[in-house]
């Protein structure tokens, strides 16, 4: 088995839907940027979960700064287009 296990595709493939979504070329805190994708294996690849309560969770995609380790997360679901966003307030 290769340790390409992660893949590219699929890191390009969720760069490509968050990119519709935010800017995050360069990491804010060290301007790098390259990024991991962390998350599971198999069908949860490449997803997380964002813990909001002992027994509630977000699915999530997690990215990590290659340089500075610096930790953000996207919801799932607006990433995905799977829910709109409410009108903000104004
Ligand atoms: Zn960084």
């Amino acid at each position: 088995m290769s340790d390409d296990a992660t893949g590219d595709l699929d890191f390009n493939e969720i760069t490509d839907k968050i990119k519709k979504h935010a800017k995050f070329e360069v990491c804010p805190f060290c301007q790098n940027k390259n990024w991991y994708i962390l998350g599971g294996t198999g069908i949860d690849k490449g997803i997380s979960r964002i813990t909001i309560t002992l027994s509630q969770f977000v699915p999530a995609y997690t990215l990590c700064c290659q340089s500075c380790g610096f930790v953000r997360q996207h919801v799932k679901e607006i990433i995905d287009g799977e829910i709109r966003p409410t009108e903000e307030k104004k």
